[in-house]
């Protein structure tokens, strides 16, 4: 079957080899028309919709040290024992006043859904927190339009599954879970233990047991990465039945263990263009390959190029994330180096964001889920 005429429901990859070529820039007629044919599978399979999570990230605590990140547990100090004291991250939670003003800022600007990010904490004290917070949401955001509340997506790490299931029956109906990478060697090399890439695979599975729809992704520009690495990343997304896809460039944080890093040969490769080029592709082949799941346009897009997001719609995402999280926050959120947006406040990214859309020609959702119609075809919504 020719990838891009079959039904959803008859989805065949196109073969690793054949992905791996068009990853590399190698795709018959090039890259912008391997971006015609991710747009017109999209417009296919989902639709020209841009469904708008406002993303708040409401906590920058976190337990876990993945070696990358700018608020790894340990950030600012390196595990070889240099300190970068200008790198350590405030550290903060927001308050739960704060999270419903930025709940009803996504109900009153139309966004329909939003994103609550964190790092990972599994203390029952936090457990309790988001739990609260994800019932007070839905209660507070019930109108009209939208009577069972705001979507949400929950994007707080690794827990237990009886607590997935409390973060589920809270309100959380969809889980953005990142696998990083779908190599298992080189998630170890990222990832300091207790980590590990079988607990992180069973995690999303569990997860889609209990009925969520489950989001997951990579980074793009990790060593050793090339097209072939990242054609296999996409047979793992559709190996888990993945229901949205959350990816962007690997880029090297402020407080990221930096020496360490260099120890293992953990730097980024390849210049910021190719990283840009790449993780484009990445985004059309998605499309190409898994035809009707959603796919976002990332913030890290945009810190490799000022328009990378608008870039992105054209490769063939169809979500787009503002960020939500209090101005006075969001420097102390930098998972990555560069990371656009943090002088703003919530209003002007609202504003910038819907004029990025129509900039590209595509129509924003109003008051509505966008829940992926790969979820609805398997079943994952919420009754
Ligand atoms: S990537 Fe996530 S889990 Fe890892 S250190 Fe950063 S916030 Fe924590």
């Amino acid at each position: 079957m020719e990838p891009g005429t079959s039904t959803s429901d008859e989805r065949v990859l196109p073969p690793v080899e054949e992905m791996a070529a068009w990853l590399d820039g190698r795709h018959p007629g090039g890259d912008g028309v391997l971006a015609s044919r991710a747009r017109e599978t999209m417009l296919a399979e989902v639709g020209p919709a841009v469904h708008m999570r406002g993303l708040l990230e409401f906590s920058n605590s976190c337990t876990q040290g993945c070696y990358y990140c700018g608020i790894r547990n340990d950030a600012g100090r390196s595990v070889r024992g240099v300190r970068r004291a200008e790198s350590v991250p405030l550290r903060f939670t927001l308050s739960e006043s704060e999270i419903l003003d930025a709940a009803r800022h996504c109900l009153n600007a139309g966004f329909g859904s939003m994103t609550l990010q964190s790092g990972e904490r599994r203390d029952p004290a936090f457990v309790a927190f988001v739990e609260r917070i994800l019932r007070r949401i839905k209660a507070e955001t019930t109108t009209p339009e939208l009577p069972e509340g705001l979507g949400i997506t929950l994007c707080v790490g690794e827990q237990r599954r009886d607590v997935y299931e409390r973060f589920f029956n809270a309100g959380a109906h969809r889980y953005l879970l990142r696998i990083e990478t779908s190599d298992p060697d080189l998630f170890a090399r990222l990832h300091p233990p207790p980590q590990s890439f079988d607990r992180r695979v069973q995690a999303l599975t569990e997860l889609q047991e209990i009925g969520y729809q489950v989001g997951t992704g990579v980074m793009i520009g990790l060593p050793g990465q090339g097209g072939e690495e990242l054609a296999r990343d996409i047979s793992f997304f559709a190996a888990i039945d993945a229901d949205m896809i959350g990816m962007g460039p690997y880029i090297e944080a402020p407080g990221s263990a930096y020496v360490e890093m260099n120890r293992r040969s953990l730097l980024p490769a390849g210049s910021t263009a190719e990283r840009l080029r790449r993780a484009l592709r990445m985004i059309a082949v998605t499309r190409i390959a898994l035809r009707d799941v959603n796919i976002a346009a990332t913030t890290a897009l945009q810190a490799l190029s000022p328009t990378g997001r608008e870039a992105g719609l054209m490769f063939g995402a169809n979500v787009l994330m503002p960020i939500v999280t209090p101005g006075s926050r969001r420097d102390s959120y930098q998972l990555y180096q560069g990371k656009p947006c943090i002088d703003e406040a919530a209003e002007a990214c609202t504003a910038c964001i819907i004029g990025r859309a129509a900039r590209v020609s595509r129509p924003v959702t109003q008051n509505g889920w966008g829940d992926a119609p790969h979820a609805t075809r398997k079943g994952r919504i919420p009754a």
